[in-house]
């Protein structure tokens, strides 16, 4: 009985057994592929991995801004109590700042190093991008990358990007968001039940954005930065701008607006810098809008001669008073400030000299609406073309404004219109443009700061040309290198390796303020490569912009 009763129990153990050793062998083997794919589809998650941004350099290559990749130590909610404390430990040790609840940036290496060996439990390594400008140099061109807004969401969210992608606020960093961005991918992370990372990999690969080189170059603009804000400190001025531009093809070889900031602070300082009446935010170089003061007599001098109202031979009496008209009879400069006149004077002397009688008398020869037309020619008044958001146009005097502004034109104002006086208003780009057409024999080129994208150049594009005779042009030229030669610029421009050419100007802007200062200039004088203007807010005279011309032309021929 005993023995039965054993084999019964005995029989019955393996049977149990048997039947589950098939069960097993139907999960882990039969079916085990189906059943391994279902728990994995269940606890494998897909994320998304931001695809790098393009550099953006200068002309010669060197970085204006960059991705930089740096370390995060990720701490799950759910970290186990013993982890986290032992995380606390060594965060302790290693002198390392943290709360004890939340992701650990910027750790040091010696951090990061001990944490992987220790693997404490939900406690993950990743890495997160962010953007590194170049400070405060450039700010306005160069730009900053930030997070969207919900209106900038409408128009990307077509695009593709995902809400949180950071995109190109302003800048450089704007203009080409569509070159420097590429596509993001995606990744597939694959955990156990316990929530622990077992594997991972690409969905699909991230596509890189483009490297975009600028026209920019990074020693013009340290140049012309520190010279332009060495001047507007010593003078006291509330700003300035100044824009080089390259005569052959428009590109932007620098360009300045001061005061600027730091890029790099920029969200940490954004509420004192809206709140300063300076408007370091604004680019002036784009969107301040001057009086050009007698740099406009080139425009004057253009239309005059191309006209026939004047041959470069033509001379006309500094009568230290214009009577033409009843009123106004305005004076020369040097008859108001020292009872003298110029003389008897060509187009070319009274440029040197600045002569305000002789561009009285040409632009009412000339009259208000052909000198109008010539100032747009010249591409005075409107768009240059640069890729930068928020350029102003700007204002050609004459009836046409002064009646849509509610003002009255009267025959006479044509004589102010003539010497940059009136209405006229332009942005220091808007001057280095015209000059940069007027002494590339007429070539209009369209402003721009792209050089290359990835290793493709781009292609300047020409606005057409300015029909301007040879020996028109000679005498205009002639007339701005006797203000750098013998004129009030000679002391400046004596040690600069080439001849330039340059025309001041002197623009009041109020009653109780002082005058706006204006510098235009080129050089080489034979062969003209760069075209500049410069302006400094109540700077006064543009002949004490002298130094800062000159310290950027000599840095650019110092380089080629
Ligand atoms: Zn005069």
């Amino acid at each position: 009985m005993t023995n039965f009763r054993f084999f019964t129990a005995a029989g019955l153990f393996f049977g149990l057994l048997l039947c589950f050793s098939a069960l097993l062998w139907n999960l882990q083997v039969v079916n085990g592929a189906a059943y391994y794919e279902r728990s994995q589809q269940a606890i494998a998650r897909t994320e998304t991995v931001p695809a790098a941004r393009g550099k953006l350099l200068d002309r010669t290559g060197k970085i204006l801004a960059q991705d930089m990749v740096s370390w995060v130590i990720q701490v799950s909610g759910d970290c186990p109590e013993p982890d986290l404390q032992r995380l606390e430990a060594l965060c302790r040790e290693e002198g390392v700042d943290w709360s004890g609840a939340g992701d650990i940036a910027d750790p040091t290496p010696e951090l990061l190093v001990r944490v992987r060996s220790e693997d404490l439990t939900r406690v993950t390594i990743g890495s997160a991008v962010t953007r590194q400008g170049s400070g405060d140099l450039a700010p306005h061109i160069i730009g900053r990358v930030g997070k969207m807004t919900p209106d900038q969401w409408e128009d990307y969210r077509d695009q593709g990007y995902p809400m949180d992608a950071m995109v190109g606020q302003d800048g450089a960093e704007a203009a080409f968001e569509a070159l420097l961005h590429g596509t993001d991918g995606t990744k597939v992370i694959h955990t156990d039940r316990q929530g622990e990372v077992t594997g991972e990999g690409y969905g699909v690969q991230p596509k890189p954005g483009q490297d975009v080189t600028l026209t920019l170059d990074r020693d013009l603009q340290e140049t012309l930065q520190t010279a332009l804000g060495d001047y507007l400190a010593a003078h006291g001025c509330p700003g300035g701008a100044g824009v080089m531009l390259d005569v052959t093809d428009g590109g932007v070889l620098a360009m300045a607006s001061l005061p600027g900031y730091d890029t790099a602070t920029f969200s940490a300082d954004y509420a004192r810098l809206t709140a300063d009446p300076a408007a370091p935010l604004m680019n002036r170089a784009i969107q301040g809008l001057y009086a050009p003061g007698s740099t406009f007599k080139l425009v004057t001098a253009a239309a005059a001669l191309e006209e026939g109202v004047l041959t470069p031979e033509t001379r006309i009496l500094d009568t230290g008073r214009y009577t033409y008209y009843p009123s106004p009879q305005p004076q020369c400069w040097l008859y108001r400030q020292e009872g003298r006149t110029h003389g008897l004077e060509t187009l070319t002397e009274a440029l040197t000299d600045s002569c305000n009688i002789f561009f009285y008398d040409a632009g009412r020869r000339v009259g208000i609406d052909t000198l109008g037309t010539w100032a747009e020619q010249l591409g005075l008044g409107m768009s240059t073309g640069v890729e930068l958001a928020g350029e102003k146009t700007g204002v050609v005097a004459g009836p046409d404004y002064t009646r849509s502004v509610g003002g009255t034109w009267y025959e006479g104002s044509v004589l102010s219109a003539a010497i940059g006086q009136e209405n006229n208003r332009f942005t220091p780009l808007q001057l280095a443009h015209m000059t940069a057409t007027l002494v590339g024999d007429g070539n209009r080129w369209q402003v721009h700061l792209l050089k290359k994208v990835g290793g493709e150049d781009y292609t300047p594009v020409s606005l057409g040309k300015v029909d301007i005779a040879p020996e028109n042009l000679t005498a205009i030229k002639e007339g701005m290198l006797g203000v750098t030669q013998t004129g009030s610029l000679a002391s400046a421009f004596r040690d600069l390796p080439v001849r330039a050419g340059a025309k001041t100007g002197s623009a009041q802007v109020a009653a109780d303020r002082a005058s706006n200062a204006v510098l235009v200039a080129f050089a080489p004088y034979e062969d003209p490569q760069v075209a500049l203007a410069l302006v400094a807010q109540e700077g006064g005279s543009g002949s004490a912009l002298g130094e800062v011309a000159a310290a950027i032309l000599k840095t650019y021929f110092e380089k080629i």
